[in-house]
């Protein structure tokens, strides 16, 4: 029986039956290769409990790999929407590595700033509105007062949802989502009295069409799994210069003859997302070299 992954709780996932009814599902040799988002063939092992036999080819996935652990948040999206908010300080490197996270899987990805209603708000637009001379959409509301402006973006859509701590997502979700507090209860009783609650992702339906997968909020975003040239190409800006550095392999660092480093030095390039990118490089060849174990 065909079934969608509603829960990722680390070893054990809620399945969706054809039904729409939910049940807790165990995967087949404990493999962790199951993540919210995916569709799964699942067998019945009693009334309330299922075993995932299979995981169904995915169209896309969004992975994230650092010094303590890799991770996949969710596959099979339409979207992913970033909550950032004016405080606590966003950190403007965590949002462009979730946006070349998102560019890099195929994954369309919007910006929400949150928390309107704060004085700081200006300045926060004010500091990534180089993002929106690039191409990417800002959207703004006030999870607190007023969530309407995120609806039309998610209609139709199966959208992840991602942020670091603080930003207001679990308002956001909550704010979205009708929550069966009983229902979840019984999930994490199944869990052992909620010992994961925090740290699991789960898929909400908010209407027949449009599902919102919420993860855990995070403090890093690790792109290990990606080459120098994957990131290079995440960066949308730099595509319409590839082809014309002078060396092939050219990685935009130093290089003579390079053209994305030509066109930041004309200003073509935001000068915050060239700092970022190098930055991005540098850092990812000295991890290369310091954890020569660490596979991509
Ligand atoms: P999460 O860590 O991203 O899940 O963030 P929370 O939803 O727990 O929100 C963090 C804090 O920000 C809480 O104290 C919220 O009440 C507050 N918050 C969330 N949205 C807003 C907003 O739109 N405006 C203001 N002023 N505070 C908000
Ligand atoms: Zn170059």
């Amino acid at each position: 029986m065909k079934a969608l992954v509603t829960g990722d709780f680390g070893r054990e996932y809620l399945v969706m039956l054809p039904d729409r009814t939910e049940v807790m599902a165990s995967r087949k040799g404990k493999k962790h290769d199951v993540t919210c988002g995916d569709e799964v063939i699942v067998s019945m092992t009693g009334p309330k409990a299922a075993r995932i036999d299979e995981v169904l080819p995915r169209r896309n996935v969004l992975f994230r790999k650092d010094a303590w652990r890799e991770k996949t948040l969710a596959a099979n999206l339409d979207q992913a929407v970033i909550i950032v908010a004016p405080r606590p300080s966003f950190s403007t490197t965590f949002l462009n590595l979730c946006l070349v996270a998102c560019d890099a899987a195929g994954i369309p990805a919007t910006i929400m700033l949150n928390k309107k209603d704060l004085p700081e708000f200006e300045a926060a637009y004010e500091s990534i509105r180089y993002l929106e001379r690039i191409g990417y959409t800002i959207m703004s509301m006030s999870a607190k007062f007023d969530i309407e402006p995120l609806r039309p973006v998610l209609a139709g859509k199966k959208t992840l949802l991602v942020g670091e701590s603080g930003m207001g997502k679990s308002r956001t979700v909550n704010n979205l989502v009708m929550r069966d507090v009983a229902k979840e209860g019984e999930f994490s009783e199944a869990l052992d009295a909620g010992k994961h609650t925090t740290t699991y992702t789960r898929l909400y339906w908010l209407d027949k069409d449009t599902a919102i997968i919420d993860s855990p909020g995070m403090q890093s975003f690790g792109l290990f799994h990606l080459e120098d040239d994957d990131i290079a190409y995440a960066m949308p800006e730099f595509r319409n210069y590839f082809g014309e550095c002078k060396f092939n392999d050219c990685a935009h660092m130093d290089e003579p003859g390079c053209a994305i480093i030509a066109a930041a030095e004309m200003g073509k390039i935001e000068p915050q997302r060239m700092a970022f990118y190098q930055a991005l490089i540098e850092q990812l060849r000295e991890l290369r070299i310091s954890h020569p174990e660490w596979k991509r």
